[in-house]
C-alpha cells in the first residue's frame, strides 16, 4: 500500500510516494547504478563483490573515517561515520563525515580516493546524503563536498535541482530493478576496464555472444 505524499521538510519541490512495504534502498547503490547499472544489480541484487586496486584504495581511504566519533576543529562539529536515513525518499545508508558549524550550516563530506576530477556517481552519493540530512534535521543542505584523497583536495557540490531529481529518478530505477530481479545488460566500454567486477559480469563474452548472434542473422543476406 502506497504512503500519503510526504513533502520535503525544507520546502523543495520535491514530494514523494514511496512504499513503505519496500525496503530503503543503500545510498552506495545509487554510486553503483550511475556507474553502471548492471555493477549496481550485481551487488545489491546478487550480492556479487570482488576487490581489485580500485576498491582497495577505496578501503584505505575510508579506514580514515569509518569509526563512529565526533571531534571539535576550529569551533566546527565533525561527525564520522554518521548514520543517515530518510522515509520520503525510501534511503540509507552512512556520511563519511558531516561538518556542523557555529552558525547552523550543515556540510556532508565524502571521501574518496583518486584525483579531484568531477563524477556525476560521486556527486549523485553527496546529494542523496544531504537530502537525507534535510529530512532528519529539517533545514536546507545546499553544499557538500568531495575529499579527494590522493591530492588532499576538496571540491564542493552544489546540491541542485538536477542533482536531487537524479537521485529521485535512480533510486526510482533501482527498486524498480530489485523488485523486478532482473541484471541489465553490460556496458561493455571504458568503465569495465576499472570495474573489480568484470570477472564475474562477464561482459565481453556476453557482449561478444550479442554480436556474434547479430553478424549471424545477417550471414546469409544477399548483397546489394
Ligand atoms: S564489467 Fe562493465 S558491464 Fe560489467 S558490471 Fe562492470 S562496468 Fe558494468
Amino acid at each position: 500500500m502506497a504512503s500519503a505524499a510526504t513533502p520535503c521538510s525544507t520546502g523543495c519541490s520535491i514530494e514523494r510516494t514511496v512504499n513503505p512495504a519496500d525496503d530503503p534502498v543503500p545510498l552506495s547503490a545509487l554510486q553503483h547504478w550511475v556507474y553502471c547499472p548492471r555493477q549496481c544489480a550485481l551487488i545489491h541484487l546478487e550480492q556479487a563483490f570482488d576487490d581489485n586496486i580500485h576498491t582497495a584504495r577505496g578501503n584505505a581511504v575510508h579506514k580514515l573515517v569509518d569509526t563512529p566519533g565526533y571531534e571539535f576543529r576550529s569551533g566546527v562539529k565533525v561527525e564520522r561515520s554518521l548514520p543517515l536515513w530518510s522515509d520520503r525518499l525510501g534511503l540509507i545508508g552512512k556520511a563519511d563525515l558531516v561538518e556542523f558549524h557555529p552558525d547552523g550550516a550543515v556540510y556532508p563530506v565524502e571521501f574518496k580516493h583518486g584525483r579531484m576530477r568531477q563524477k556525476t556517481h560521486d556527486d549523485i552519493q553527496l546529494a542523496a546524503q544531504a537530502m537525507c540530512l534535510e529530512d532528519m534535521l529539517g533545514r536546507p543542505v545546499p553544499l557538500g563536498a568531495i575529499y579527494h584523497a590522493s591530492s588532499h583536495r576538496r571540491r564542493e557540490v552544489a546540491i541542485t535541482p538536477a542533482l536531487r531529481e537524479l537521485v529521485v529518478q535512480t533510486a526510482d530505477a533501482i527498486r524498480a530493478m530489485l523488485s523486478a530481479g532482473t541484471l541489465p545488460p553490460p556496458v561493455f566500454d571504458a568503465r569495465c576496464r576499472e570495474c573489480s567486477l568484470k570477472d564475474i559480469c562477464q561482459s565481453e563474452a556476453l557482449t561478444a555472444t550479442t554480436t556474434q548472434r547479430a553478424l549471424r542473422a545477417h550471414l546469409f543476406d544477399p548483397e546489394d
